[in-house]
């Protein structure tokens, strides 16, 4: 190499470190700090951030309020209040914590209902018995939830339910194109058949009434899916006390760390 294609070399690897840097320090300065108030409402409320260290808690405070800065929450019939925000924040949160570059790039908007509605998005007639649900077709990369169940999920903390983490369960879900109950982002492709195999199982359970899982679970494997990692979040130490090998396969698709 000669000395001038040696110098152009040199020019271009410093130019591409200074972009480097610049890009790197842009993506810092964008985040800014979560509002104490919020932290306050995280500390009242979530029992994952609760159990995190110092270092932990930083970092979920910061991709709840990246989350926040990009994805637009509305309320329809109900005004969305900090607590709201926060938790939704939280529930996108906690099914990805351990994967620091994830963001959802299948959603755009969260609308907050006050109860229930049904399928048409109606809060009221018959059937109101939706409390969440991702959006198909022109309601693609939009989220549905009912106010009163994502208060509910976060206040309770003895059942194994929390609507939000359910759908935002079924977006990860839905990453690889299908929401089949196999997060295939999630989950090496040995393992696909020993989880088919291990939610056909316990589907069975839930049909014979030998299960604690919630039934709504057994609808299918999507539901299933959804239905147990709530379990796994909400109640760790349970699930893993009664159902070992759920709770292990689980573990490794969320890469459980402290929890
Ligand atoms: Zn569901």
């Amino acid at each position: 190499m000669d000395v001038a294609a040696l110098t152009l070399l040199i020019i271009a690897i410093l130019a591409l470190a200074f972009l480097i840097v610049l890009r790197s320090s842009k993506k810092e300065a964008k985040i800014k700090p979560l509002p104490a108030s919020y932290k306050q409402i995280l500390l009242d409320n979530v029992l994952f951030y609760q159990r995190l260290d110092d270092e932990g808690k930083k970092n979920f405070e910061n991709r709840v309020e990246r989350f926040l800065s990009t994805i637009i929450i509305t309320g329809a019939g109900t005004t969305v209040e900090d607590i709201d925000r926060v938790l939704i924040g939280a529930s996108a949160i906690i099914p990805i914590y351990a994967f620091p570059h994830w963001e959802y790039s299948n959603l755009d908007e969260v609308i907050l209902y006050p109860e229930t509605f049904n399928e048409q998005f109606e809060i009221q007639g018959n059937n109101r018995s939706v409390l969440g649900m991702v959006g198909d077709g022109p309601m693609q990369r939009t989220m549905i939830l009912s106010q009163a169940a994502l208060r509910e999920g976060f206040s309770n903390k003895t059942d194994k339910n929390n609507t939000a983490i359910h759908e935002f369960v079924h977006l990860l879900d839905k990453t690889d194109g299908a929401t089949d109950g196999i997060p295939e982002i999630l989950l090496q492709h040995k393992y696909v058949l020993p989880w088919v195999e291990m939610m056909h199982k316990n589907i069975d359970s839930i049909l014979k009434n030998k299960s604690d899982i919630n039934p709504y679970g057994a609808t299918n494997q999507a539901e299933f899916f959804a239905v147990v990692s709530e379990y796994f979040f909400e109640r760790p130490h349970l699930l893993e006390s009664k159902h070992p090998d759920l709770y292990a396969m689980l573990s490794m698709m969320f890469a459980k760390k402290n929890i």
